[in-house]
């Protein structure tokens, strides 16, 4: 531990800016390690919270109290530059305060030994992280995934060989030092544009992931949208990192470093390798075979045999709310998508269901569902909810039947009213292409509500037969 004491000697005085899982996880770290910290928070809320936890000895009066600190570790909820430089942005500017993150310092402390792996892009960092977290763990290594998964950083030990980080557009943003020796972009699609302002501010943070790689790194982009390939042919021209381009489209097979699929098996131009994927039902559909074509580039590139990776696929049990089988009642399938938060992220789901009876709405992101118009064809009808209402109903009125429920409890009812007069097959799914916040806590609290909703009906419909 001393060369972990001559690392962590620079902070002198940490400031942490935001009292969330990223926060307190942090100012944990800190304390348990002896250096002088100050937290500060604007919310009454996340005040009482720490409070209750920890007293008041370290809190900020204002954010004028971090003038003095050495580094000043932001969460990913504070903005650094945009809607504006946040006050403790300029502050930090003013009195020539490193800004840092939780996954610098991590990498700070175990950077020597340790490998680490980032996984960002606007849709499925979680599954693909944790999957590769699988991977890795059941071939043998000591490893663990954090970040923006919902695991702080400085809460993972810190003698592992291989960290695994879910990193959003936010914690990229405050990238500085870390150095990804495995770094994969998943997709790029308009998310998150309130915070970064443009889509050029968005691409550039997702960018970030492949700074400071160098030569022995290996840069795994799935180039099937638009602007992967764009920073995939950019990688590969600017700088000298190992570029993998990861492709669902046979058609890219002849490109070199390119590793396709054909729904059973990839065939991997770089390794020489072929392997087959489709044992697995919680890894259905396109999308989770490019997660999976992602994970299985990142075991090869730490160095693990493809048959040992093959082995490993099938006992991956995937993650809730992403297109989670809930279960079935009178022929009705229900499924909970509730981490599909954008557009884009329902896509997958309502292209692998068919007679669809759709649960949307919450707060909508740029650009509502319209990009995804092509997809309402299989749906029979839609439920929409939450702020989004009025706009979504607008969208796809003309195209697909539509109500206007107030809330998702009432969506659901209506749903499944439908549904059983329909007579035929047909799928309830709960994919709301929006933030969940107008009306939950966030979206795991959605998700299970739907859940408990589906599970009161089955008691009640068992009951009753
Ligand atoms: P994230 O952590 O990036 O939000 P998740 O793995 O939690 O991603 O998946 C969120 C949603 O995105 C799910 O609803 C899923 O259907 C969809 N999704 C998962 N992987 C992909 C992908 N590679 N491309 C597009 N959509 C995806």
């Amino acid at each position: 531990m001393s060369n972990l004491y001559l690392r962590l000697k620079k902070y002198k005085k940490v400031g942490i800016v935001g009292l969330g899982l990223t926060g307190i996880s942090s100012y944990k770290f800190f304390k348990n390690h002896n250096i002088p910290i100050i937290v500060f928070d604007e919310s009454p809320k996340s005040i009482e919270n720490f409070s209750n936890q920890f007293g008041d000895e370290d809190l900020a009066k204002s954010i004028n109290d971090l003038a003095l600190c050495s580094h000043m570790l932001l969460s990913p909820g504070i903005p650094l530059y945009f809607p504006r430089k946040h006050a403790a942005v300029k502050l930090a500017f003013e009195h020539n305060i490193e800004i840092t993150s939780d996954c610098e310092v991590l990498y700070e402390c175990v950077k020597d030994r340790a490998k680490f792996i980032g996984i960002t892009g606007t849709n499925g960092k979680s599954t693909t992280t944790s999957l590769i977290g699988h991977l890795l763990k059941e071939s043998g290594k000591n490893c663990v995934i954090g970040g923006n998964i919902g695991i702080g950083a400085l809460d993972l030990p810190l003698d592992c060989d291989i960290y695994v980080l879910e990193l959003s557009s936010y914690q990229l943003d405050l990238l500085n030092n870390l150095r990804f020796n495995i770094a994969i972009l998943l997709n790029v699609t308009p998310d998150h544009l309130d915070r970064h302002g443009s889509m050029i501010e968005y691409i550039k943070a997702k960018k970030k992931v492949f700074k400071n790689q160098t030569s022995e790194d290996f840069a795994i982009i799935c180039v099937d949208d638009e602007i992967t390939s764009y920073l995939y042919e950019e990688e590969k021209l600017e700088t000298n990192n190992i570029t993998i381009g990861i492709s669902s489209d046979p058609a890219k097979e002849h490109m070199k470093n390119i590793i396709c699929y054909d729904n059973k098996y990839f065939i991997d131009n770089y390794w020489n390798t072929t392997l087959n994927f489709n044992k697995n039902v919680y890894l259905q559909g396109k999308h989770n075979h490019i997660n999976l074509a992602c994970s299985y580039a990142a075991c090869r590139a730490v160095g693990i045999e493809a048959e040992e990776i093959e082995k490993h696929i099938e006992s991956f049990v995937g993650l809730p709310h992403r297109m989670q089988y809930v279960g079935n009642i009178k022929k009705i399938s229900f499924y909970n998508d509730s981490k599909a938060t954008n557009a884009e992220a329902s896509k997958p789901a309502l292209s692998s269901l068919e007679n669809i009876y759709w649960l949307l709405g919450g707060i909508p992101k740029t650009g509502g569902i319209e990009g995804i118009q092509k997809l309402f064809t299989n749906v029979k009808k839609a439920y929409v909810f939450g702020n989004a209402s009025i706009g979504f109903a607008i969208t796809l009125k003309g195209k697909v039947p539509v109500k206007i429920c107030n809330d998702m409890n009432s969506a659901f009812k209506e749903a499944y009213y439908d549904a059983v007069n329909d007579g035929n097959e047909a799928n309830i799914l709960l994919s709301p292409a929006c933030s969940s916040l107008d009306q939950f806590k966030n979206f795991e609290e959605r998700g299970e509500q739907f859940i408990k909703l589906y599970k009161n009906l089955s008691m009640v419909v068992s009951g009753g037969s």
